[in-house]
C-alpha cells in the first residue's frame, strides 16, 4: 500500500535491480564485542514494498562507511522487525516505512523498538511516500528518530549521508554505553576478584573480565614477582602465575623462559616502566600493590586498541591492582619458594614453617618423621633422573595415602620426605608397611626400602629447623644402626652427634698429619699345620689425648665424610710396607689381608691405585688379600663384579669378611672371583657355648666354601674348643684371641718370632 513510485529514484541512475538481490547478505548471526567492530554495519530494512528493499540494496551496495561494509537484513511487515530485532544483536540502523499494514504501523513498531525491546542504541530513519505522513516533532523527539526523510527526498546520496550520520552516531552511543558497561564490569569484577583468594584463580579472573571488557577471547597471561628477594639474588623472578586459551600451557613458567620476545619483551617493558603498553598485536597492563609488589599481564590483542579502551583498561589497572594484596597473590607466588616443583609437595622450608605453625597453635603431641629412601642415588644412577623422578612421585603417592587432615608431607631432599602428624598418626612401622610391595617405574618393578628418624615436639621445644636437625640426627642414628629402620630422637644423641662431629675432627686432622694413627696386626693361622700363614692388618688410632678410639667407632665417620679414602690407602700402603721389611728381615713369607671398605671398593680408581703402590713396593700381588664385607660383595653387581675382576687380574687375592651376616645369593656368589670366605665372628663363638652344641652356620660356610671351591678362615677363635671343632669341619684357617690378638708392628715380629721357636 501506498507505495511511492519515487522510490525507483533512487535507483534512477541504475537499472536492473533484481540482478543485485543474489548478493544478499542478511549478516552472520549476532556477534558481540570488537566483533562487531570488524563486521559489516548490520542495516535493518523495514518495508512492505520489495522494490525498495531491492532499490536500497542496489543504491548502497558494495559502499563502505568508515572502512565497513554494509549488512542488510530485511522486514516487511512491523511483526517480521520485531522478530528480527529480538534475534539479532548489533543491528545498527533500522530504515523504516512509516506506513505499512495501516497509517501508524511505522511508529507503533518504533514506540515497541524503545521502549517493550528497550532497544535504546539503534539508529532509526523513517521513511514516507508522501509529505503527509510526517510524524509530530514531538514523538521524533520521544522515540529518538535519527532522521524523517521522504522517500522522494532520498537520492541515493541523500541516502548515504543520512546513514552515515546514523551509523556514527549508534558506533558512539555503542562506545559510551560499552565504556558505561565496562564501569560496571569492572566494578562488579573487583568485587568477585577480591573473593578469589587464589592466585590462580584471581588470574584467571583478571584475565577474564579483561577478555569480555575488550570484546576478546581471553587469551593472555598474568606474571607477578614478589617483592622480597629469593635468598642469594637481588630479586624474585617473574613467574607466569596464570595464563587462559592458547597461553595456557605458560602456567608457572619464569618469564624469561619463555620462548615469545613478543612476551618477554613487552612484559618487561611494562614492568620496568611501571605502565601500560600498548602494542600492535599485544597490550600488556601494569599492576602495583602498595608494597612494592608487580605484576604485569599481556593480552593478545590483534587490533590497536580504541581510546574508550584504552581508558577502561587504566581504570580497570587502578582498580584491580587495590586487590592484589587481597587475594594473597604473593602469598600464592611464595608457592615457587616453599614447594617443590617435582611432587608439588611443600619443601624444606616450607616444611619448617608448617612446623613452625604447629607450635604457634600450641601443639605438642606432634611428631616429625624424615623418611629415607635407602639407596635412592643408585637406582637414580642406573635407571636415569628420569625414572628417578618416577620413583619419587610413586612414593610421594603412596606416603600421601596416610595423611590425615591438617598434617604435612613434605619433600624435604632429594630423597628424603617429611612427615608432620599428631603422635597417634604417626607410626613409624605403618609408614614402612607402605613400602612392603615394590614400586613400579616404568618397565621395572622396584623394591623400595625407607629409613625413618622421628622427633616427638614434646621431647623438642627448638624451632622448626631445630626440629629438622633433630630428626636427621635421629634419622642417621636409625641408618648406622643395624637395630631397626627407624629411632626416635632422645636429647643425648645431640651429644653423641657433637662428639662424633669433634671426633670426625681430630681424625681429618689425624689423616692429614698422620698422627696417632698406627696399623697393628694379627696373625692367620693354618688349623691343621699350625703354621703361621698371614696377618690381618688393623688400624688403631690414638688421639692427642690419649684415647684408644675403636675403629668400629671411626671407620664409619671416616666412610661418612669419605676420609676412608685416604685412610684405606695409608693402611694398604703402610701393611704392605711393612710386609716388605719383614720379608727383608728374613721372616717367612706371609700373606696381608687388609680391609677395603664398601667406599674404597667402589671407587673406580680402587684397582689402579692398588696397582700402584704394589707396583712401587714391588711386592708379589698374591701376597695381598683384600678383605670385602658381604654387604659390599652383594651391592651393585656389575661394579663389583669388574672391579673383583681387575684386582684379581693383578694377582691379588679377595676374601669375604662377615660372611653369614650378609644376603649373599649364592648363584651371585657364584659369579664373584673370590679366594676366601672369612666366617664371622658371631658364629664361631656360638659353636662351643653351653646349650648350643654344634657348628651350625661355621659347618654351612665351610661346606659352601668347599662347593664354590674357596678356602675358608674363621675369625674370632678364642678358645681351643672353637679350633677344635672348625678343624673338625674342615675349616683351613682361623684367626683370632687363642692364637693372638693385634700387635704392632714390633710386637708381632717378636711373637711371630717366637712361635717360629715353639713351632720348630
Ligand atoms: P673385622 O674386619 O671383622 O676385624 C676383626 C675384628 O675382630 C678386629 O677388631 C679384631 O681386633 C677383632 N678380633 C680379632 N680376634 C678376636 C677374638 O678372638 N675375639 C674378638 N671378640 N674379637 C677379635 P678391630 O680391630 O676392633 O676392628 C673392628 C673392625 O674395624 C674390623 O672388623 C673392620 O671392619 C674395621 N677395620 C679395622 N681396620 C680397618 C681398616 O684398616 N680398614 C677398614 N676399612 N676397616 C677396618
Ligand atoms: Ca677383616
Ligand atoms: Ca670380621
Amino acid at each position: 500500500m501506498n507505495l511511492p513510485n519515487s522510490a525507483t529514484s533512487l535507483i534512477a541512475d541504475r537499472p536492473d535491480p533484481d540482478d543485485r538481490l543474489d548478493i544478499l547478505d542478511d549478516g552472520d548471526g549476532p556477534t558481540g564485542g570488537i566483533e562487531h567492530k570488524r563486521k559489516g554495519w548490520r542495516i535493518l530494512i523495514v518495508d512492505d514494498d520489495r522494490e525498495v528493499h531491492n532499490a536500497t540494496l542496489f543504491a548502497l551496495h558494495d559502499i563502505l562507511i568508515d572502512g565497513r561494509p554494509l549488512h542488510f537484513l530485511h522486514a516487511y511487515t512491523g511483526a517480521e522487525a520485531l522478530a528480527i530485532l529480538r534475534d539479532e544483536a548489533d543491528v545498527a540502523v533500522a530504515l523504516l516505512d512509516v506506513v505499512m499494514e495501516h497509517e501508524s504501523s511505522g511508529l507503533d513498531l518504533v514506540h515497541t523498538i524503545r521502549n517493550d525491546l528497550g532497544l535504546s542504541e539503534l539508529r532509526i530513519i523513517l521513511r514516507t511516500g508522501q509529505p503527509g505522513y510526517a510524524p509530530e516533532l514531538r514523538v521524533i523527539r520521544d522515540y529518538d528518530i535519527n532522521d524523517y526523510k521522504t522517500k522522494s527526498e532520498l537520492t541515493r546520496i541523500r541516502l548515504l549521508t543520512t546513514l552515515t550520520t546514523a551509523l556514527r552516531s549508534y558506533d558512539q552511543i555503542r562506545t559510551i554505553t560499552a565504556g558505561r558497561r565496562g564501569l560496571a564490569l569492572i566494578v562488579n569484577s573487583a568485587a568477585d576478584l577480591f573473593s578469589r583468594r587464589a592466585l590462580k584463580g584471581f588470574a584467571e579472573g583478571v584475565l577474564t573480565q579483561l577478555a569480555a571488557l575488550l570484546g576478546l577471547p581471553p587469551e593472555g597471561l598474568l606474571c607477578a614477582r614478589d617483592a622480597q628477594p629469593a635468598q642469594g639474588s637481588e630479586k624474585q623472578p617473574l613467574m607466569v602465575v596464570g595464563a587462559a586459551g592458547k597461553y595456557s600451557a605458560l602456567i608457572d613458567c619464569p618469564l624469561d623462559a619463555i620462548d615469545d620476545p613478543l612476551i618477554v619483551g613487552d612484559i618487561r617493558r611494562c614492568i620496568a616502566e611501571k605502565r601500560n603498553i600498548y602494542g600492535d598485536g599485544a597490550t600488556a597492563l601494569y599492576f602495583t600493590g602498595d608494597d612494592g609488589h608487580s605484576a604485569a599481564v599481556f593480552l593478545a590483542t590483534q587490533e590497536p586498541l580504541s581510546a574508550t579502551d584504552k581508558q577502561l583498561l587504566e581504570v580497570f589497572c587502578v582498580n584491580i591492582a587495590v586487590g592484589l594484596e587481597n587475594v594473597n597473590l604473593f602469598s600464592d607466588l611464595k608457592f615457587f619458594a616453599f614447594s617443590d616443583p617435582l611432587t608439588q609437595l611443600p619443601n624444606r622450608k616450607g616444611f619448617i614453617d608448617a612446623i613452625d605453625a604447629r607450635r604457634r597453635h600450641g601443639a605438642t603431641d606432634w611428631t616429625v618423621a624424615l623418611i629415607d629412601i635407602d639407596h635412592f642415588s643408585e637406582i637414580n644412577d642406573a635407571l636415569g633422573h628420569q625414572k628417578g623422578d618416577l620413583l619419587l612421585l610413586a612414593v610421594a603417592q603412596r606416603l600421601r595415602t596416610v595423611l590425615g587432615a591438617g598434617h604435612t608431607l613434605a619433600r624435604v631432599g632429594g630423597d628424603v620426605f617429611a612427615l608432620l602428624a599428631p603422635d597417634l598418626h604417626l607410626d613409624p612401622a605403618a609408614l614402612l608397611a607402605l613400602f612392603a610391595e615394590p614400586i613400579a617405574v616404568g618397565d621395572y618393578l622396584l623394591p623400595v626400602h625407607a629409613t625413618i628418624g622421628l622427633t616427638r615436639l614434646a621431647d623438642e621445644g627448638g624451632s622448626g629447623l631445630d626440629l629438622l636437625k633433630t630428626t636427621n640426627i635421629a634419622l642417621n642414628r636409625a641408618k648406622n644402626d643395624r637395630r631397626g629402620r627407624w629411632q626416635y630422637y632422645t636429647r643425648d644423641m645431640t651429644e653423641a652427634t657433637r662428639a662424633r662431629l669433634d671426633l670426625l675432627h681430630s681424625l681429618r686432622v689425624a689423616i692429614v698429619e698422620k698422627r696417632g694413627l698406627a696399623v697393628h696386626y694379627q696373625p692367620q693361622i693354618d688349623l691343621v699345620s699350625g703354621r703361621v700363614v698371614g696377618a690381618e692388618a688393623l688400624i688403631r688410632w690414638t688421639t692427642d689425648d690419649g684415647r684408644n678410639i675403636p675403629p668400629d667407632q671411626f671407620i664409619s665417620l671416616a666412610e661418612y665424610s669419605g676420609l676412608i679414602l685416604d685412610l684405606g690407602e695409608w693402611v694398604l700402603r703402610t701393611a704392605t710396607a711393612q710386609l716388605m721389611e719383614w720379608d727383608a728381615a728374613g721372616l717367612p713369607p706371609l700373606r696381608m689381608a687388609v680391609n677395603v671398605s664398601p667406599t674404597q671398593f667402589r671407587d673406580s680408581r680402587f684397582a689402579s691405585r692398588l696397582k700402584g703402590i704394589l707396583a712401587e713396593l714391588a711386592v708379589p700381588p698374591q701376597r695381598i688379600e683384600l678383605e670385602i664385607t658381604e654387604g659390599v660383595a652383594m651391592l651393585d653387581a656389575e661394579t663389583v663384579i669388574s672391579t673383583l675382576r681387575e684386582v684379581r687380574a693383578l694377582g691379588a687375592e679377595v676374601a669375604v669378611d662377615d660372611f653369614g651376616t650378609g644376603f649373599s645369593s649364592l648363584s651371585y656368589l657364584h659369579r664373584l672371583p673370590l679366594n676366601r670366605l672369612k666366617i664371622d665372628r658371631s658364629f664361631v663363638n656360638d659353636m662351643d657355648r653351653p646349650g648350643n652344641s654344634g657348628t651350625g652356620i661355621a659347618d654351612m660356610v665351610v661346606k659352601l666354601g668347599q662347593s664354590l671351591g674357596l678356602s675358608v678362615i674363621a675369625e674370632g677363635v678364642e678358645t681351643e674348643a672353637q679350633a677344635e671343632l672348625l678343624r673338625g669341619i674342615g675349616c683351613e684357617l682361623a684367626q683370632g684371641y687363642l692364637y693372638a690378638r693385634p700387635m704392632a708392628a714390633g710386637a708381632f715380629r717378636d711373637w711371630l718370632e717366637a712361635h717360629l721357636e715353639t713351632l720348630a
